[in-house]
């Protein structure tokens, strides 16, 4: 991990910041504000509720399903569109989700998290869209 912020003070980053019992491998040196992300993430704390997730998941889905459709109407190709959808959601869930997994070990957790929810609506209207969009031919 790396801060690139020009600040006049930076701080080590410690065992105790990431909860565990040795220290960073590397002397890994952050701002104040990389700093209390880390130790947040460290605690599993999430400033993303569940909520909000499940209120933005209903939301992008029909929009993004509403968007493929009009793609499908020039195109005509449902099927093909909604699969890479889906895929390009897949990669995306799995380049957020994957680390922040890999780091904690909390499936829950590592699903907490803005960029991965949109991905996964992707992958869901995608599936819609490949499965369920109105013949219009
Ligand atoms: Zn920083």
């Amino acid at each position: 991990m790396s801060c690139n912020k020009k600040v006049s003070e930076v701080f080590r980053v410690t065992a105790e910041d990431i909860q565990r019992e040795k220290a960073p491998r590397f002397d890994v040196r952050v701002c104040s504000d990389c700093l209390n992300k880390l130790r947040a993430d460290a605690r599993l704390e999430s400033n993303y509720r569940l909520g909000q997730a499940i209120l933005e998941f209903s939301l992008i889905v029909p929009l993004v399903y509403l968007g493929l459709l009009a793609l499908v109407t020039v195109s005509g190709a449902s099927f093909f569109i909604g699969a890479a959808t889906s895929l390009t959601g897949l990669k995306f869930v799995w380049n957020r989700a994957g680390p922040r997994y890999g780091y904690t070990h909390n499936l829950a957790w590592s699903f907490r998290s803005r960029d991965v929810v949109i991905a996964l609506s992707l992958v869901v209207s995608g599936a819609l869209l490949a499965t369920i969009a109105p013949r219009l031919f």
